[in-house]
């Protein structure tokens, strides 16, 4: 299965939890492990609560620990190194149980697509395993 993102900035998080719900709900599995995945090198995949200070903190720590342009060799061939150094601190991918048909997140937990060099056309990669009973 795939989701289509648009982004719309930069870098941004975009809160994905509903459409990774909705096609858990449309798959018969009810009972397992849904992986979320992206194959983009400058985005990444992130658990987390959202609140729009807390989303603002996440970008503004990942660019305090990846300022752009500080001299990186990849700038050279196509400018963009901080992107794909953010989304390396992020990671590609995270795997969450399913429960009763549905992502097993606390209270808080959201999952986010996380942009690291839009605007761009995005697709997340959802694989759904089902438990053997
Ligand atoms: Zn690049």
């Amino acid at each position: 299965m795939k989701l289509k993102i648009e982004t719309t900035r930069r870098i941004e998080l975009i809160d994905i939890t509903s459409e990774i719900q909705q096609e858990i709900m449309k798959s018969e599995v009810s009972e397992g492990i849904c992986i979320i995945s992206t194959r983009h090198t400058t985005a990444g995949i992130i658990v987390n609560e959202n609140e729009s200070g807390l989303k603002e903190d996440i970008l503004n720590l990942l660019q305090k620990l990846v300022p752009t342009g500080a001299g990186y060799r990849h700038d050279q061939i196509d400018n963009n190194a901080d992107a794909h150094l953010r989304a390396v601190l992020i990671g590609a991918s995270e795997a969450l149980p399913i429960t009763q048909g549905k992502l097993e997140l606390g209270t808080w937990q959201r999952v986010f697509f996380a942009e690291m060099d839009g605007p761009r056309n995005r697709i997340v990669n959802l694989t759904l395993l089902k438990s053997i009973e």
